[in-house]
């Protein structure tokens, strides 16, 4: 006869067995979760899928991408580790992503990105056949080469430090934007921001200055105070 199965090894099992199925219920009640919130925004998703995301940064994240049917929710495993698999803090991020979309946030973000690089390309327009610039320089003689490499240097220290402050602004606006949409949504995103922020440790509350030129996501401590604004305005 076989000898039994030691009681320890007995108990090792069951706790293994019992931690697994809870992480299955877990995940299957955010994708529950996940599933409804998509259906009361009317999106059209093909899927919601989580992605091994912990393997390339420990950041939290979360999008929705695609187009032509081909949309998709998908969530970082380090956003479901951040937020412990809490399903009203993960669909809040997820209703913010969703409102990014709805409102074609990456259309606007390419749009602004075309203009930027229409009035590169215009720029150099003035200059490629003057030669002055090259000679300011301090060369003895111009080529397309040293012609390209002037504008560059004064392109990309005059004109492009002034386009990321206004792309930044602009891309604050949209995420103040997302966040309003999953209030409206009646999901608050104030616990997820302040979860996720404690793995990101990204400066809570910089100067207002070095954020504009630096960050392109507002601070936390706006981006809770205008959840607070618009919540206080809907009371
Ligand atoms: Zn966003």
């Amino acid at each position: 006869m076989d000898d039994p199965v030691p009681a320890e090894a007995q108990a090792i099992h069951e706790v293994l067995v019992a931690k697994k199925n809870a992480e299955v219920a877990a995940l299957t009640a955010v994708r529950d979760g996940i599933t409804s919130l998509i259906e009361k925004t009317g999106l059209a998703v093909g899927g919601v899928f989580m992605i091994d995301g912990s393997k390339q940064s420990s950041h939290s994240n979360a999008y929705v991408a695609g187009m032509l049917g081909s949309k998709r929710v998908v969530i970082y495993d380090t956003l479901l580790k951040d937020l412990e698999n809490d399903v009203p803090m993960i669909s809040a991020v997820v209703g913010h992503e969703i409102g990014h979309s709805v409102e074609h946030h990456t259309w606007a973000l390419l749009g602004v990105s075309m203009a930027n690089l229409f009035v590169l390309f215009w720029s150099f327009g003035f200059i490629q056949n003057s030669p002055e610039v090259v000679l300011s320089f301090g060369f003895s003689e111009t080529s397309t080469f040293l012609t390209l490499n002037c504008f560059m240097v004064v392109y990309f220290t005059t004109v492009m430090p002034l386009f990321s402050g206004l792309m930044n602004s602009f891309t604050r606006k949209l995420e103040f934007r997302a966040d309003a949409y999953s209030n409206k949504l009646g999901l608050d995103i104030r616990p997820a921001l302040i979860g996720i922020s404690k793995t990101n440790k990204g400066d809570l509350n910089p100067d207002w200055l070095h954020s504009l030129w630096h960050h392109n996501h507002p601070p936390l401590v706006e981006r809770i105070d205008a959840v607070n604004a618009l919540r206080a305005k809907a009371d």
